[in-house]
C-alpha cells in the first residue's frame, strides 16, 4: 500500500506525478490553509511532507502522529522545528548545492545592481526623466577591483567568491565558523574576524544561515563598523540581519546602499521603510527561483522523500543523527 505524503507546495508536472507513482499525495497550496478540516485530516494521516515556505513548528508537528519524514524544497531549514523532529526520529531532508550557483548569480546580482543604482534609474526612465544625457547625479560605484566580505562562505558564499575573484578581479574576505583553505588558495579569499571585515569592505555579503547563533549577526553596532560608501547584500535569511538597524543606517546615510532579496517578514510589507528608499535594491525572495533550479529543487526533494519513506538513507539528510549515524 502506498504511503500518505502532504505536498504544500505546487510543483511542476513531471515531479508531481513521479510524487503521484510513489505515494498518495494530498496537494495544497501553501500553509496557509493549514487550519482547514480537509488539511489537518491529510496532515494526520501524512507519512511525509515536502514543499517550501511557512512554519512547521512543534504544534504543527504534534499534529501530524504518523510522520516519518520531512523534504524541504530549500537549502535552508530555520522554519522548521529540528528538535521536535528528532524527538520523534522523523527526518529532515534539504536541498543543497542545486541551488548553489543561481542563489550565487543573484547574490552576485544585487552587488552589481546597488551599485550601479539599477532599480533607481530603471524607475527613473519609465518615470520619463531621461531628458539628456546622465549625470554626476546618475553616477553609480565600481564593483570590479573593490573587496568584498563575504559572511557565511559555505557552498553559496564560495560560489559568490569564484565570481567576485576571477570575474571580477576582488578581493575577498570572509567570516565562518571553520577556516576555508581551498578559497585561500584558489581565489586568495582571507579570512576576518567579523568587524575586520565590515570595517575593510566595499560590498558585505550575508550568506549565512539563520539560527539561534546568527539572528541578527549584523545589528547596529556592526552596520557602525561599515564604511560610510560600502552597500549591504542579504541573500541568506532577513533575520541575520536586523532589519529595524539596517532601515535607521540606511536613512541617516550611515550606509551607502543594499541590495536585499529577503526580510525578518515575507512577503515583505507595502509600507516597509525599505521600499521608498532609492539606494535599496528589494527583490522577493528569488535566490534560486530559476526554471531549470526550482525544478531541479522540487526532484532532489521528491528523491529525498521517496528514499527517506522507503527506508533507504536520502541523499541530504539534514539530521543523521536519528538514523543513529553521523
Ligand atoms: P552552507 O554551505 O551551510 O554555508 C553556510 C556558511 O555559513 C558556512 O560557511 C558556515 O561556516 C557559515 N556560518 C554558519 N554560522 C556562522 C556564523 N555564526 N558566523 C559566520 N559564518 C557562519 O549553506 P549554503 O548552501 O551556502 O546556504 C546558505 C544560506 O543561504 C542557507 O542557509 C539559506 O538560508 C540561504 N539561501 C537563500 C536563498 C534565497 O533564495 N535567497 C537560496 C538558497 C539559500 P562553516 O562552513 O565554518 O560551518
Amino acid at each position: 500500500m502506498k504511503k500518505h505524503v502532504l505536498l504544500y507546495k505546487v510543483l511542476q508536472p513531471d515531479v508531481l506525478a513521479l510524487l503521484k507513482e510513489h505515494f498518495e499525495v494530498a496537494a495544497f497550496d501553501g500553509l496557509a490553509g493549514a487550519a482547514q478540516p480537509d488539511f489537518l485530516a491529510a496532515l494526520e494521516q501524512a507519512q511525509g511532507l515536502i514543499g517550501m515556505y511557512g512554519r512547521i513548528d512543534a504544534a504543527f508537528i504534534a499534529r501530524a502522529p504518523r510522520l516519518q519524514a520531512v523534504a524541504t524544497v530549500s537549502v535552508g531549514y530555520d522554519a522548521i522545528d529540528v528538535e521536535a523532529l528528532n524527538a520523534r526520529r522523523i527526518l529532515l531532508c534539504n536541498t543543497p548545492d542545486v541551488l548553489t550557483e543561481t542563489t550565487a548569480d543573484t547574490a552576485f546580482m544585487l552587488v552589481l545592481g546597488a551599485a550601479r543604482r539599477v532599480a533607481e534609474l530603471s524607475q527613473w526612465l519609465r518615470n520619463g526623466q531621461w531628458k539628456r544625457p546622465v549625470g554626476a547625479e546618475q553616477y553609480g560605484v565600481d564593483v570590479h577591483g573593490k573587496t568584498l566580505g563575504i559572511v557565511g562562505l559555505g557552498r553559496i558564499g564560495s560560489a559568490v567568491a569564484r565570481r567576485a575573484a576571477r570575474g571580477f578581479g576582488m578581493r575577498v574576505l570572509y567570516t565562518a565558523r571553520s577556516p576555508k583553505a581551498e578559497a585561500e588558495r584558489e581565489l586568495g579569499a582571507q579570512r576576518r574576524e567579523l568587524d575586520a571585515l565590515l570595517r575593510e569592505s566595499d560590498f558585505v555579503c550575508v550568506l549565512a544561515p539563520l539560527s539561534a547563533q546568527t539572528r541578527h549577526l549584523i545589528g547596529a553596532r556592526e552596520l557602525a563598523l561599515m564604511k560610510p560608501s560600502a552597500f549591504l547584500v542579504n541573500a541568506a535569511r532577513g533575520a541575520v540581519v536586523d532589519e529595524q538597524a539596517l532601515i535607521a543606517a540606511l536613512q541617516e546615510r550611515r550606509i551607502a546602499g543594499a541590495g536585499l532579496d529577503v526580510f525578518e517578514q515575507e512577503p515583505l510589507p507595502q509600507e516597509s521603510p525599505l521600499l521608498a528608499m532609492p539606494n535599496v535594491l528589494a527583490l522577493p525572495h528569488i535566490g534560486s527561483a530559476t526554471w531549470e533550479t526550482r525544478h531541479a529543487m522540487e526532484l532532489c526533494a521528491a528523491n529525498n522523500l521517496i528514499d527517506a519513506l522507503a527506508g533507504r538513507r536520502p541523499q541530504y539528510l539534514v539530521n543523521p543523527q536519528v538514523l543513529g549515524q553521523p
